[in-house]
């Protein structure tokens, strides 16, 4: 079964603090790396978790505020230096990409490996053999994006003892059952159906960016198995996040609530909490699986039994 991790890498907003780094995200998939935001230190962090420098991996920017994209030049060129040759995809406002190729022009930096970038857009934006991202709009003081990694649907779990008890040899009948095609025996059809359990759906990753929490946030993100939501502020300070754009960690909470969340990690804390505790007991009110992300916290999304 493959294991599905995420890597909290900068768990704070705008500046660092002694104990948390700028917004850095990773979801980790077997040979696989998605990082979502890559604030400044990140390739550091990506460096000490052993993230790889050459996987297959995709970087999904929310928002073009330096403190979620300052750290992918230094990324990448840590990447070139240890020989990166993968292709490097890259998803994000349009904008991005311009300011990466000025910079690299001025910096005369070459890289070892290609970058594709891809304009983020709504819908499905990147799909894999066994995944996809979904983009919708945020809303922040500039364009935002929220992101949804989701593994695509597996097959239902054949049982060998329906297809012995309906007749059905062993063998290569068995095989086009599992992958969905009928077959006839003496005379007679079978349905995958009648031997195949249903599909089991694959488990879903959903992270905010910067944002005013909406509704439209909450269809967006429903039944994630995990969600990653800022909540820059604590409620006192409401007024702070409506002004900034940003969530409290009560407005979080409701977020995850009404998408029938399984559980929510908050991040993106705002400097002035010296901690966060305060934060996680105000949103357990409204959603009691809620946890603090902290630097280096690793998470596992476990695949349910029957799933
Ligand atoms: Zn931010
Ligand atoms: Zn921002």
């Amino acid at each position: 079964m493959t294991k599905l991790e995420v890597v909290f890498l900068g768990t704070s907003s705008a500046v660092p603090t002694k104990n948390r780094g700028l917004p850095s995200i990773a979801i980790r998939r077997e040979g696989q790396v998605i990082l979502m935001d890559c604030g400044e230190g990140a390739q550091e962090k990506f460096v000490k978790h052993g993230l790889g420098l050459n996987r297959e991996m995709l970087i999904l920017i929310t928002h073009l505020h330096g403190d979620h994209v300052n750290g992918i030049l230094g990324l990448l060129q840590t990447m070139s230096m240890s020989q990166r040759v993968r292709t490097l995809t890259i998803v994000a406002p349009a904008e991005l990409f311009s300011w990466l190729k000025t910079t690299m022009e001025v910096l005369h930096i070459g890289l070892t490996f290609a970058v594709r970038m891809v304009a983020v857009k709504h819908g499905v934006i990147v799909r894999g053999s066994d995944f996809r991202i979904r983009g919708a709009r945020a809303s922040h003081s500039i364009e935002s994006w929220s992101y949804v990694f989701e593994e695509l649907p597996r097959p239902g779990i054949f049982d060998p003892a329906k297809a012995l008890a309906l007749g059905i040899p062993e063998g290569r009948k068995w095989s086009s059952l599992q992958r969905g095609r009928s077959v006839v025996v003496g005379g007679k059809r079978f349905h995958p159906n009648q031997v195949v359990g249903p599909k089991r759906p694959g488990r879903r990753v959903g992270y905010s960016g910067d944002t005013r929490p909406s509704k439209r946030l909450a269809r967006f993100f429903s039944g994630v198995d995990l969600l990653i939501y800022e909540s820059t502020f604590a409620a006192k300070d409401f007024d702070k996040a409506l002004e900034r754009k940003h969530s409290t960690a009560v407005e979080a909470a409701e977020v995850a609530k009404e998408a029938g969340a399984k559980m929510l990690v908050l991040t993106h804390f705002s400097a002035r909490y010296r901690r966060v505790d305060p934060l996680v007991s105000e949103a357990r009110r409204v959603f009691k699986e809620t946890v603090a992300a902290h630097d280096g916290m690793t998470l596992e999304v476990p695949q349910l039994n029957g799933r």
